[in-house]
């Protein structure tokens, strides 16, 4: 049977989950745009508009330190940090797009290796999802086989109703475990659900993609659009899948920290080996990773896909490079011969 949370009480769900210790993070006004960010109370929820950067830094922080060290006579000490003493989480109010990509990036933190300090900060997350009422001319969730609704990496999700509050379905035992020990803060029904967000890009042909793409590896679309790639790298930073990392030891002989950063396949050095040689070492052959990563090796590894349609990387394009007229134009493409090695 599913429940209801009034407006109030969500924003009060937040504070004693706060007041409780935990971490809750959730959007929130940030200068000019809107971020997921730790809340301190619920009135800092801010549910306006979809946060510019992803939900992924929840669980994959932009740069954390995995260890320090430090050198004196008798020695040099290496302190490895503890993946266990990241605090309980909750993430709130996190839009399907963003949150059907955490099972996508379990996949691979959890395959031949196994992240420790990702896996912990999933391990010890509640996600609270929320249906989407509004998308812009970016959004095509829809068209990569997600929903507005989707509850897909949700373990509480939320509906918006028509009069006022949301409904909240139980996606997992974890989400139930939350609402169990809030129970008074939500009441017995389901309500009337207002009318959901309707990405204007319909179905792409996801089958259709792949197949070209299997037999593409060489093929003059791959100039055509890296012609205007800049290499900047915001498409991959603002993705909720995109998962690259370095890591570099940073600090001096006495003492230091070794630290593991966002990296991104677009960025000219990401390839370079130590020998000087680089594999990758023109934009064509960057740009036509991302897409192969995302729309075909990580199909071919896990069965996913390394997109869910937010339209961030459209959005944050300095030069319009947008991702979803290329998948719609690679599905019209004749299947016809090609080069497919990778
Ligand atoms: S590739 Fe672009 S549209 Fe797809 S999930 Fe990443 S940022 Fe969003
Ligand atoms: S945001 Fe645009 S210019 Fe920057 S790396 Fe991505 S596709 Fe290239």
């Amino acid at each position: 049977m599913p429940k209801t949370i009034s407006e109030q009480n969500l924003l009060r769900l937040i504070d004693t989950l706060v007041n409780e210790g935990k971490r809750v993070i959730g959007p929130k006004a940030a200068g000019t745009m809107t971020l997921y960010e730790p809340l301190a109370t619920g009135e800092e929820l801010n549910l306006g508009e979809l946060p510019r950067r992803s939900a992924k830094e929840t669980f994959f922080p932009l740069c954390e330190t995995i260890l320090t060290y430090e050198r004196d006579r008798e020695g040099v000490r290496v302190t490895d940090v503890d993946p266990g003493a990241i605090p309980e989480t909750v993430l709130v109010a996190a839009r399907p797009c963003d949150v059907a990509a955490a099972p996508v990036l379990d996949s691979v933190f959890s395959w031949d290796y196994q992240d420790e300090f990702y896996l912990s900060r999933r391990g010890k997350t509640t996600i609270i999802g929320l249906a989407c009422a509004r998308a812009d001319d970016a959004c095509f969730c829809t068209a990569v086989g997600l929903s507005t609704n989707d509850t897909k990496g949700s373990d509480l999700f939320l509906t918006t109703l028509t009069g006022g509050g949301y409904r909240c379905d139980v996606i997992t035992d974890k989400g139930m475990a939350l609402l169990a020990a809030h129970g008074g803060l939500f009441a017995e029904g389901d309500g009337t659900p207002a009318p959901l967000a309707e990405p204007a890009l319909g179905k792409l042909d996801l089958e259709k993609i792949k197949q070209w793409l299997d037999n593409h590896f060489e093929d003059p679309l791959w100039e055509e659009i890296a012609e205007r790639c800049a290499g900047c790298g915001a498409c991959a930073f603002l993705c909720p899948a995109c998962h690259c990392f370095d890591i570099n030891d940073e600090g001096g002989e006495k003492k230091g920290a070794r630290r593991k950063s966002w990296d991104a396949c677009g960025f000219g050095k990401f390839t370079n080996h130590a020998s000087g040689h680089n594999p990758r070492d023109v934009q064509p052959q960057r740009y036509r990773n991302r897409i192969m990563h995302k729309f075909k090796y990580y199909v071919d590894k896990f069965d996913q896909r390394l997109c869910t349609g937010c339209g961030r990387c459209i959005r944050a394009c300095p030069v319009g490079i947008d991702i979803a007229e290329i998948l719609s134009a690679i599905g019209t493409r004749d299947q016809g011969p090609g080069t497919g090695k990778d």
